[in-house]
């Protein structure tokens, strides 16, 4: 019985996983002749990029209605060693120790936020990087109002720091977060403290949303719209349990900070005998093969391919996802025999949701802006919504199909207003 171990079950493992089972099936080749792998921290896909929404409960997919039709094996456990010479892994599962060989290797443990030695940040900050760090956020903020209570008995401006966020770091993901928060705190602030409701965006760029082309001037007019102060060119000093320190000198008391610092690939990378990118990525071909490591495969925030056979890939949900697609469909051929297909995308679009004010839509590596407002919220809502959904009907055909090692088109989008 020959094994294909998968690495994580996010964007890029879960469809690694489907587009292995589908090619399999392709190939007739008997169930039992190989078997694949799953390993994933939890039993769930987890929907990542909506961990910035108030409201979690449709962010996270139970992996066995996808898995289980399709015959995928998934074992709920954490990866600590790959040992590429020996063809194994090392996981703990259930609080024990195992070991796992394989023929063919799919890593694709993703990416975490990067904790910088900033003093007080991992103590005192909040995330929305992973559903358990989105939904503790939530648990607080659901909180303020008693913090309030008790804090307007000892001063007025406690209480208005009740209701203080600072969003620290304005990437595509500070920026989601800090537009969303005004009308989340407001609706928890109620009648009592709504008018307390102040939200920070802080970044050390010059410009808040720097990086975003034809969308940056459309996100600073969404934010003055929204009532959240923008604060460029400052970094973060410390943190503590009432608000930030910045290097401009300024104190905030708040008592919510969320870091939202960037993210680097997962560190099992580190165990693999190749060169990393600076973002801690292994590099891989176009077939997803990490470089010079035989039958060891790579997709989504842990591999870095030229994803049009010159820029590199962005670690996005919208590589992951045909990355893994391909990682599936290739790591069978390698298997099995069948050709193998070589991933290439010619186009990049970015889709920043703007809470409450809509959202704004680029194409291109220059990010030149298509769409904003309601028009470009009706697209990111069917991105965040369906388009990056696995089937859950359950039934085998449609969880196949969707793996099927084709790229997709750009989300339609209506033009510019
Ligand atoms: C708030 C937020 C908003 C975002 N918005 C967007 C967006 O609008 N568009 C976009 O394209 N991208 C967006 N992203 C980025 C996107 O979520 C990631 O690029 C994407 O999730 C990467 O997919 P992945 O499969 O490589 O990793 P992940 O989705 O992180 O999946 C990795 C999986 O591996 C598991 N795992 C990790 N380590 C181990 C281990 N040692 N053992 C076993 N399992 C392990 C994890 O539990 C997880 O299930 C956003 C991210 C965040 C946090």
């Amino acid at each position: 019985m020959k094994r294909i171990v998968v690495i994580g079950a996010g964007f890029a493992g879960l469809w690694s996983a489907v587009g292995a089972a589908r090619k399999l099936d392709e190939l007739r080749v008997p169930a039992d002749q190989v078997e694949v792998v799953v390993i994933n921290g939890t039993p769930y896909h987890s929907i990542r990029v909506r961990n910035y929404e108030q409201n979690l409960d449709e962010t996270r997919v139970p992996l066995a209605d996808v898995l289980e039709p399709i015959g995928v094996r998934l074992v709920e456990g954490t990866v600590s060693g790959i040992d590429v010479a020996n063809g194994g892994i090392t996981l703990q599962t259930q609080g024990q120790t195992q070991t796992l060989a394989y023929d063919r290797l799919v890593i694709a443990a993703g990416s975490q936020l990067v904790h910088p030695d900033i003093p007080g940040l991992t103590e005192h900050a909040f995330d929305v990087d992973t559903f358990s760090g989105a939904t503790k956020l939530a648990a607080h903020l659901r909180g303020l109002p008693s913090l309030a209570s008790a804090a307007s008995a000892a001063s007025a401006a406690s209480a208005t720091s009740a209701f203080t966020a600072v969003v620290v770091g304005a990437g595509l993901t500070g920026i989601e977060l800090a537009a969303e928060l005004p009308a989340r705190l407001r609706g928890i602030a109620g009648d009592a403290h709504r008018d307390a409701v102040h939200v920070v965006l802080a970044d050390r760029s010059a410009k808040i949303g720097q990086a975003m082309g034809g969308a940056q001037s459309v996100i600073e007019r969404a934010m003055d719209a929204l009532g959240v102060e923008m604060l460029a060119g400052v970094s973060l000093q410390s943190v503590d349990a009432d608000g930030v320190e910045l290097t401009n000198g300024r104190r905030i008391e708040a008592a919510t900070v969320i870091w939202c610092g960037g993210m680097r690939a997962n560190a099992l990378t580190a165990q693999i005998p190749v060169t990393l990118d600076p973002l801690g990525r292994l590099p891989v071909d176009a077939f997803m093969r990490v470089e010079n490591v035989a039958h060891v495969f790579a997709a989504g925030d842990c591999a870095r391919v030229l994803i049009d056979g010159a820029r590199p890939s962005v670690m996005s949900c919208q590589h992951s996802r045909p990355m893994g697609r391909y990682a599936g469909h290739n790591v069978v051929c390698d298997l099995f025999g069948g050709e193998m297909l070589p991933l290439h995308i010619d186009w990049y679009t970015t889709i920043l949701d703007l809470g409450p004010w809509g959202a704004v839509y680029t194409e291109g590596w220059d990010r030149h802006l298509v769409s904003e407002g309601d028009a470009a919220k009706t697209t990111k809502q069917t991105i965040n919504c369906v388009r990056i959904y696995p089937p859950r009907t359950r039934v085998r055909d449609d969880i196949l199909q969707a793996a099927a090692p084709v790229v997709q088109t750009p989300p339609p989008t209506a033009a510019a207003r």
